[in-house]
């Protein structure tokens, strides 16, 4: 009898492992911040064989995916390539935003302490993301025994990528030069990380998120992960989140063209390079399942739009804040807007309340007297985005990019090429945000298990990734997701 039962467990044990989905062993998400799609061309010529251009010669590009949300920066970047969401599902609205009237920090989250520091740099968790991640969705489906680790200098993008199951996220303590984590994640650093930051560290405050020592500084963190976490080596597929920060530093100082943007892109191909040979040696060619992508564009310099005849220009959004609390104090005797974020206005609730006034009769106000400015192509009740007339695209990318409560009550949409920024002929920099092509255009190229070489101009949108990969997976798709499955040709 105890033969038979032991026979039985045996047999069931056999079918069990038989019956494990197929997965690969390691996941890796690759995230470049502010990389526009064009990027893979514009500089093919001079990329190396084994970095950017391997992704392309041996993997899937599909070449026309677009952020399907406006406004387009970091945090949502991050968040939305990971929940396959948008911002009106994850709630991430932006980098910074305003809650309960108080200007707030994506991840700031004053329940955790830094954890290799004494900054408040490490005061950092996903508690106000609210959809699941691919990672998330991984350790569910492995009932938790997946390793899912996040690596940037970015806090943000490291933390929103890696997911609330993570089991750590590390980040670039700027005031300590060294990479750090928080007590949302542990008590205190691994000792291989104490060791990393022993050997790889900055002088204090020096700012490495401008200098191109920030991506080799990143994939080297990356790279002592897979080692010292034997990532992709064990029983479960496991999950390592990069994402490169410096070339969004680089590109808002110096703008899309130049040398400071050219050598950061060059840099990024050579330790991509290196970056993809360790993953061969680790974890072994076509065992790993890679994408690479970026969180949003950039838009071109204006003054060098303008000098080539390209309709382009600077947003003062001081002074259209001014200029419309100025309006809003003559008619109501109070001035009631906190500031702009987002290309958003956001209203003090509680001093419209104060003043006995209706918040509704404010917000029309408010957008009358917007619209007479000619910079604006569009000024509207964010509560009322389907019912304003515009192109049903850009309706869809803001109704996708407002959350109540994290995003401003009235949304502008400025004329393509006038992005808010400094108003000056010596303005070289660059910025993101607006749903314009140069800032929703991005990379998506996949490379490895059971992904077939090609490229496909089908319409594909950021948050298609998520459902990919985890249908590749066999896990299911994050809570929030919206996207669709876009299988990279010869997946199985
Ligand atoms: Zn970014």
């Amino acid at each position: 009898m105890k033969k038979m039962t032991l026979l039985a467990v045996g047999l069931l044990t056999a079918v069990m492992a038989w019956a494990q989905p197929e997965r690969p062993k390691l996941v890796v998400g690759l995230v470049v911040d502010q990389m526009r799609w064009d990027y893979l061309y514009y500089y093919y010529n001079e990329y190396g064989t084994g970095g950017l251009r391997r992704l392309l010669d041996e993997g899937f590009s599909f070449e026309n995916t677009h952020i399907d949300y406006a406004p387009t920066y970091t945090a949502i970047g991050h968040a939305s390539v990971y929940t396959g969401s948008v911002p009106a599902l994850h709630g991430i609205a932006g980098n910074y935003f305003y809650q309960d009237d108080r200007d707030v920090y994506c991840c700031t989250d004053p329940k955790v302490r830094s954890v290799g520091s004494d900054s408040r740099e490490g005061q950092m968790s996903p508690h106000r993301m609210l959809a699941t991640t691919i990672g998330d969705e991984l350790q569910t489906a492995t009932d938790f025994r997946s390793k899912v680790i996040g690596v940037a200098l970015k806090d943000r993008a490291s933390i929103l990528p890696a997911g609330h199951a993570a089991d750590a996220a590390y980040w670039w303590d700027t005031s300590a030069g060294h990479f750090v984590s928080s007590t949302y994640y542990m008590k205190e650093l691994p000792q291989w990380v104490q060791n990393f930051n022993r050997t790889n560290h900055t002088e204090p405050k020096f700012n490495i998120k401008t200098s191109n020592l920030g991506v080799t500084m990143t994939f080297r963190m990356a790279e002592a992960a897979l080692e010292n976490e034997r990532l992709g080596q064990g029983g479960e597929t496991d999950m390592l989140t990069v994402s490169i920060s410096s070339t969004d530093a680089i590109g808002h100082e110096f703008s899309t063209r130049g040398k400071e943007n050219h050598d950061v892109y060059m840099q990024l191909d050579k330790d991509l390079t290196h970056f993809l040979q360790t993953l061969d040696e680790k974890v072994g060619k076509g065992n790993y399942l890679l994408f690479m992508t970026a969180d949003h564009g950039a838009a071109h310099n204006y003054n060098y739009m303008k000098a080539n005849h390209i309709p382009a220009g600077a947003w003062n959004y001081k002074k259209t804040v001014a200029g419309l609390n100025a309006h809003l104090k003559g008619r109501f005797g109070i001035s009631p807007v906190m500031g702009e974020d987002n290309y958003q206005f956001y209203l003090n609730d509680s001093v419209i309340a104060a003043a006995g006034l209706k918040k509704q009769d404010v917000v029309d106000t408010s957008v009358e007297f917007l619209k007479q400015d000619p910079q604006f192509l569009y000024v509207f009740d964010e509560e009322k985005i389907a019912t304003t007339t515009m192109p049903e695209w850009l309706k869809t990318r803001m109704v996708n990019g407002y959350f109540r409560g994290r995003s401003g009550e009235i949304g502008v949409i400025t004329r393509p090429q006038f992005f808010g920024a400094k108003d000056s002929p010596d303005y070289r920099g660059t910025s993101h945000g607006q749903p314009y092509p140069y800032d929703t255009h991005i990379p998506w190229v996949m490379m490895g298990w059971h992904v077939g070489h090609g490229t496909s101009n089908a319409e594909t949108r950021i948050t298609d990734i998520a459902p990919t990969v985890c249908a590749m997976l066999k896990v299911q798709m994050p809570s929030g997701a919206v996207g669709k499955v876009c299988l990279p040709a010869a997946a199985r």
